[in-house]
């Protein structure tokens, strides 16, 4: 390994459960992030950070005044440019060995299931659940992990779907067609709860490249950041799922 890589992530690879092997495997990871927001930008800025080798990021919006007070890719000049070319641009700056693949307009189902196929884990970083349910059919079909965040108001919540032929999946959660069609737009959002999620799914995907400790297989984590509680729900797969439990 060269000066520079050892020296970048020396205090990551002097744990124990990373040391060089695990290091190699950030290294040879390859993420999408669907969503580069409140939960995409610490997600991409902590996976770039960490010499994860390569990251999809998808996002078709541009920068607006109204993201910034969570959207931390982006500064006060980047408004009104695409979010995957300011991204691009800073996730660069913190790590120019990074490779980036952007993304810039709305995937269609089969580009979804295209893309999710060259990918060895999937976050799921957006905002509505139409973009949710088609990243876990994409998941699915690809026998991809997904860890999924979202957060509203002063609730968070992180999950990890699909990471064995028997986990559950997003949509044994929340089954299509239960929408509660809300948004941080309308709801509203506190940053510092975003960056928690975010910061969670980048983890999350870091120990799963690595394989480091114990993953949120099967397990949903919701935070109540107004008393700082957190609650752990075991998940089990729905049989009846028509997404992950349809006879082959
Ligand atoms: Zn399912």
């Amino acid at each position: 390994m060269k000066d520079e890589f050892l020296q970048r992530y020396t205090r990551q690879m002097v744990l124990p459960d990373i040391g060089q092997d695990g290091q190699q495997a950030i290294h040879d990871g390859h993420a999408l992030i669907i969503g580069l927001g409140g939960l995409g930008s610490p997600a991409a800025i902590y996976l770039a950070a960490a010499g994860i080798g390569h990251l999809t990021i998808s996002d078709y919006d541009r920068v607006d005044l109204s993201n910034l007070h969570r959207q931390i890719l982006y500064s006060d000049q980047d408004i009104g440019k695409k979010k995957t070319q300011v991204a691009g641009e800073k996730l660069r700056q913190i790590n120019p060995s990074l490779k980036i693949t952007s993304i810039d307009h709305r995937m269609s189902d089969d580009e979804l299931i295209e893309c999710c196929s060259n990918v060895d884990v999937v976050l799921d970083c957006s905002d509505n659940f139409v973009t949710r349910h088609a990243v876990n059919k994409a998941c699915v079909a690809n026998s991809k992990p997904l860890i999924s965040g979202a957060a509203i108001r002063l609730e968070g919540q992180i999950g990890l779907f699909n990471l064995q032929k028997n986990s559950p999946c997003y949509a044994c959660l929340y089954p299509e067609g239960n929408d509660e069609a809300e948004r941080c737009s309308a709801a509203g959002v506190l940053g510092p709860l975003v960056g928690i999620i975010g910061s969670m799914q980048a983890m999350e995907a870091i120990k799963l490249l690595a394989a480091v400790g114990e993953c949120l297989d099967g397990r949903l984590l919701i935070l109540d950041a107004a008393t700082m509680q957190w609650r752990s729900v075991k998940l089990q797969k729905d049989p009846d799922c028509p997404i992950c439990s349809r006879p082959s």
